[in-house]
């Protein structure tokens, strides 16, 4: 079976995208940056005085066609950034009770496609070996003492990131694992992009 593998890379060739792109290459509508105006009755409060919040958006289109998808998968913030993980940076990934689709994507990015790898940017099991925590999902009961636990048993200085509308704003349960602005970095989407990911990493360390 590996050997078929092997032979379909020859065929194929490189699979990995360019980084950073112009344009991703693949033009993803959903989730990216909204536009438009008037209230729409969003089911998590994303438009709120007509103006589109990405960290609660949950992308389920019943704004649409008040507000459209511009196809600009850069809907992340970053407040914070880390000079020092330029070298190297290590995500301790803690899924604090998600659907799963955010815990999805982020292992997409160290797919052949987004090769997080070449970008210095790496997986630990071990939150002792981790610069970043990447949050994903509510806050269940029983994985709160779980992330208290993780973010103290890291070293400094280390960064907190929020993956998905869930993390950062509750979604549509609401109950976020953190207070929105807590976060060094908020990737959006209702589960985000793995170019979305990908790049808000790398921005998130000056890149
Ligand atoms: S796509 Fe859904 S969640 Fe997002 S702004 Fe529109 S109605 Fe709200
Ligand atoms: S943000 Fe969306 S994809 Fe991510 S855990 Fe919540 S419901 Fe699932």
């Amino acid at each position: 079976m590996s050997n078929f593998w092997f032979y379909e890379g020859l065929r194929k060739g490189k699979k990995t995208e360019k980084f950073p792109l112009e344009e991703p290459a693949e033009k993803l509508l959903r989730p990216s940056l909204m536009t438009g105006e008037g209230e729409t009755g969003c089911p998590t409060e994303a438009i709120s005085d007509g103006k589109w919040d990405a960290g609660k958006c949950i992308f389920c289109r019943r704004c649409e066609p008040e507000f459209t998808p511009t196809g600009n998968q850069s809907i992340y913030s970053i407040s914070g950034k880390e000079k020092l993980f330029r070298k190297s940076l290590y995500l301790y990934r803690l899924d604090s009770g998600s659907c799963g689709a955010c815990n999805v994507e982020l292992g997409t990015i160290f797919d052949p496609q987004y090769d997080a790898n070449r970008l210095n940017i790496f997986m630990t099991n071990t939150p002792r070996h981790a610069d970043a925590i990447v949050i994903m999902g509510i806050m269940t009961e029983g994985m709160k003492e779980a992330l208290d636990m993780a973010y103290e048993a890291m070293p400094e200085p280390k960064l907190i990131i929020s993956l998905g509308a869930c993390a950062i704003s509750g979604g549509i349960l609401g109950n976020s694992p953190l207070e929105r602005g807590k976060y060094n970095v908020e990737i959006a989407g209702c589960p985000p992009s793995p170019y979305t990911i990908l790049e808000a990493l790398a921005k998130s360390r000056g890149d």
